[in-house]
């Protein structure tokens, strides 16, 4: 039996990369697991591949979705224990640029969706004296990058939010880390890789060279190395680990 064995969590944007590869890790060890993001059909394909997964669409970024998607996960599997506020996106555009609606996009589905997000899941912990909070932020939440100023706004608050709310939960059972992994080998970074094509000429090759290269290992990250800490996040053995921010980079920050 897994260490996770009679523990329901719940994973945004579970459908496609590091959420999916979260949500099997999980399910691999014994847990049950509610996976939400806006589109059916990537939900569908990874929830095809266990028994274990629920599939709920739900917008982060509205918070009449998200208190639906929490009623209905709690229908199907009970009280949340772990919450991973995994969804997100990245836009990037020079700092001059950045119109209102493109600062304001990052905000919502960065900043605010895990506000919402871990806010709907913090009743069900304290009510058993037992919770971990797990938010995917970036290295962008702990250092900055050219062109992404918004996004990397947004990941700075989820590492404060991050802090705070270890405080506030330190003596009720409940753990709060964030995970910033530098470049992941997912659907998000090859948008990434089309917008270094379209805009310097570069090969696909090239460009993932290039992002490879912040990273001193010189490789991106595989979804699993994230999804392997988040498991480890939620094991007795991570009890006294609350607050952190914990860079997964190959020692890039
Ligand atoms: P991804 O495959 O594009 O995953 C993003 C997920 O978020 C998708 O499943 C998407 O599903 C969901 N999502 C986006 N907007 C949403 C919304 N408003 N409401 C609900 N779900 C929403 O990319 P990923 O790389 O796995 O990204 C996961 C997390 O890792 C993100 O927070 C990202 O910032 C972070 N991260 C990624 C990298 C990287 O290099 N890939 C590096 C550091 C951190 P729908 O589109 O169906 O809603």
């Amino acid at each position: 039996m897994g260490v996770l064995a009679g523990k329901h969590a719940l994973v945004t944007g579970g459908g496609t990369g590091v959420g999916a590869a979260i949500a099997l890790a999980l399910v691999a060890e014994g847990a049950v697991v509610t996976i939400s993001g806006r589109r059916q059909a990537p939900l569908d394909e990874t929830a095809a591949q266990s028994d274990a997964i629920t599939a709920i669409v739900a917008d982060v970024t509205d918070e009449t979705s998200v208190t639906a998607l929490y009623s209905q996960a709690r229908a199907v599997h009970g009280p949340v224990d772990i919450v991973v506020a995994n969804a997100g996106a990245a836009e990037s555009a020079p700092f001059g640029k950045i119109d209102q609606g493109h600062w304001q996009r990052m905000l919502d589905v960065n900043l605010t969706g895990v506000f919402l997000t871990l806010q709907a899941a913090l009743p069900d912990m304290l009510q058993k004296g037992w919770g971990r909070m797990i938010s995917v932020a970036s290295t962008a939440g702990l250092k900055g990058y050219p062109y992404v100023a918004a996004y990397c706004a947004a990941k700075h608050g989820v590492v404060g939010l991050t802090k705070a709310l270890a405080m506030e939960t330190a003596q009720k059972g409940i753990t709060v880390n964030a995970l910033c992994p530098g470049f992941i080998d997912t659907p998000l970074l090859d948008k990434s890789v089309q917008t270094i094509m379209d805009k310097t000429g570069r090969t696909a090759d090239e460009a993932r060279t290039a992002l490879a290269a912040s990273n001193p290992q010189g490789r991106l990250i595989q979804p699993r190395e994230v999804a392997d800490t988040a498991v480890w996040l939620c094991s007795k053995g991570a009890g006294s680990v609350t607050g952190q921010s914990i860079s997964i980079s190959g020692g890039e920050v």
